[in-house]
């Protein structure tokens, strides 16, 4: 079977990805240090722990798996914590991708599959996103991972390493068998606050911003199922080693949801209230993001299942009722 090299697939998206390539046929072998992923997550492959910063070590790792491609999670991903600190966005998501990407090259990985996101656009007033839109990030999280695009040009041009990049809307849901899910510490995203805030497992869920120029006031974001997103990855996997050129592709549904829409679809499916009240705007936060871009279905052959609203949802809610990790 083929090694696949899972940088982060002990977090939340890397582990469904590691389910999804175990199912596909591939091994997966996952790097992680574990400071935001979970050891008991790792459950379809091997398990390599490590720091992508530690050169040393990613070397013994390609030399021992020699994986037919790097599918590249591992990153900090809060768009508030990099505005607050930038520098740990920068050294570990632009330094440690720099040291994989250069370790990948010396020993001849030829593939590399990464994990970018929507939030490389930035503000664009009520356009909907596709992949030729210009990317101006407003936060220090989009920075980086557009950072991390350009430098995978660089190297494609320089050593031929082939690239797919997956530019995520807002990632939600969860294995629909609860084998693995969505459990960061702290937790920071908004469905999981509300199922948490409806269990009174923390205080009221505070919506960040109600004076946007949306219809209610919030901000809209467009959620796509993980388990969808993580079958675009296992399709762009096979599209690089079929020898297909680099690509760009936006994962999202196309549809915008606001966060008062997201709370009301909340309480149906969970037939509970979600406590709630109105904060000001987080620092970084786009008013829209909402992809307008067909391509992964065109050219990939995605076909998104579980990205309805009720199911990600749903799926989040059976996780969270029963399912956790301990290190
Ligand atoms: N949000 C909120 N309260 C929270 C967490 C998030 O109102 O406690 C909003 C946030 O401002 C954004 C949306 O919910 O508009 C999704 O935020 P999340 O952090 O889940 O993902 P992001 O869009 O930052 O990647």
């Amino acid at each position: 079977m083929k090694n696949v090299l899972v940088t982060g697939g002990a977090g939340y998206i890397g582990s469904h990805a590691c389910k999804a390539l175990r199912a596909a046929g591939f091994t997966p072998v996952t790097f992680d240090n574990l400071c935001t992923g979970w050891k008991d997550a790792v459950k379809f492959g091997p398990f390599e722990q490590g720091d992508l910063l530690d050169r040393a070590r990613l070397d013994e790792v390609f030399a021992k798996y020699a994986p037919v491609a790097v599918m590249h999670f591992a990153a900090l991903s809060q768009v508030g914590e990099s505005m607050k600190e930038p520098g740990l966005y920068w050294r570990n998501n632009v330094g440690g991708s720099l040291c994989l990407i250069e370790a990948a090259v010396a020993a001849g990985c030829e593939n590399f599959v990464f994990s970018s996101t929507c939030a490389t656009y930035g503000e664009h007033d009520n356009v909907l996103l596709d992949e030729t839109v210009e990317q101006h990030p407003i936060n220090a999280y989009g920075a980086s991972k557009r950072a991390i695009e350009d430098m995978l040009k660089d190297f494609e041009g320089a050593n031929g390493l082939r690239h797919v990049i997956f530019r995520y809307f807002n990632v939600a849901g969860g294995d629909p068998d609860a084998e693995v899910g969505e459990f960061h510490r702290p937790e920071t995203h908004l469905i999981p606050l509300m199922l948490d805030a409806i269990e009174g497992k923390r205080d009221a869920l505070t919506i960040f911003g109600t004076d946007y120029e949306t219809p209610d006031g919030t901000c809209i974001r467009d959620y796509v199922h993980v388990c969808d997103l993580v079958d675009a990855h296992v399709l762009g996997l096979r599209w690089l080693i079929d020898g297909k050129d680099s690509q760009v592709f936006n994962l999202g549904t196309g549809s915008g949801f606001s966060v008062r829409e997201v709370i009301h679809h909340s309480n149906t499916v969970t037939n509970r209230e979600v406590p709630y009240n109105e904060g000001p705007r987080r620092p970084g936060d786009c008013t829209k993001l909402v992809s307008g871009s067909t391509r992964a279905e065109k050219e990939l052959g995605w076909t998104p299942t579980r990205s309805t609203m009720e199911t990600m949802i749903a799926d989040a809610w059976r996780w969270h009722q029963n399912g956790h990790y301990d290190k």
